[in-house]
């Protein structure tokens, strides 16, 4: 039957726009979880750098009690020898004096303690400097591949307009029952209906296909399915 051939050659072009849709379609479903992702590794790289400034804050906090030690043992010590002179006692004199070595022995340890602060912040500001300036290329970057990413989705969603329309166009060519049945099995096959025999199997799942099933697809005088995958066989 030349008709029913000419038909099914019909809806093989006809769901090459139904391919390219589905194509598109999946393309655009796959855009958030892609721009979350992106949002995702912004957001790390900003945690990351905001533990590297704590670290520098921490330090920082750190040396300014040092600091404060510091002075109290200064002040403490100046105190003590200001009063020695007054002291009449030779044991209250010694007492003191033990008390103004311990305090000299005390702030100097502090006074290491400091420098080592500092040393460790001197090394440390410029890891938190390179921190800030990578993360804020890294953020420019991520987001101008997620405005990318949307304009993308956006011609996706304009290719798949003017698709639609030409497959409206184009629909009113096939046979409208062929069409409905091939809507039907469409569903849940990956958007295929239709399927080549490919030598001796079927185009959309490989099953090989009994010889008479191919033989009565190339004579073509009724629709012919899969076996396997219930598609329509087209023999070209
Ligand atoms: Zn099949």
């Amino acid at each position: 039957m030349e008709n029913l051939k000419q038909d099914l050659e019909l809806l093989y072009n006809l769901q090459e726009y139904d391919i390219k849709i589905a194509a598109l379609r999946n393309h655009i479903a796959g855009v958030p979880g892609i721009i979350a992702a992106r949002q995702k590794e912004i957001e790390d790289r900003k945690a990351d750098t905001e533990a590297k400034k704590k670290n520098f804050v921490d330090l920082s906090s750190l040396k300014k009690e040092k600091e404060a030690v510091l002075d109290a043992k200064e002040k403490a010590v100046a105190k003590n020898s200001a009063e020695l002179n007054s002291i009449k006692s030779n044991d209250v004199y010694k007492a003191m004096l033990l008390e103004i070595e311990k305090a000299k022995a005390d702030k100097s340890a502090v006074e290491d303690e400091i420098l080592e602060l500092m040393v460790k912040m001197d090394a440390e500001a410029p890891v938190v400097k390179n921190a800030e300036n990578e993360l804020r290329e890294f953020e420019q970057k991520m987001k101008s591949e997620i405005s990318e990413i949307e304009n993308s989705a956006k011609k996706d969603e304009e290719s798949i307009a003017d698709i639609e329309k030409k497959r409206e166009e184009y629909k009113h060519k096939v046979n409208q029952k062929i069409l409905d049945q091939y809507e039907r099995i469409r569903e849940g096959r990956d958007g295929q209906g239709i399927v080549l025999i490919d030598g001796e199997s079927c185009g959309g799942c490989g099953m090989v296909l009994r010889p008479q099933l191919i033989n009565q697809a190339q004579k073509c005088h009724d629709l012919v399915f899969c076996d396997n995958c219930s598609r329509i066989l087209l023999k070209k």
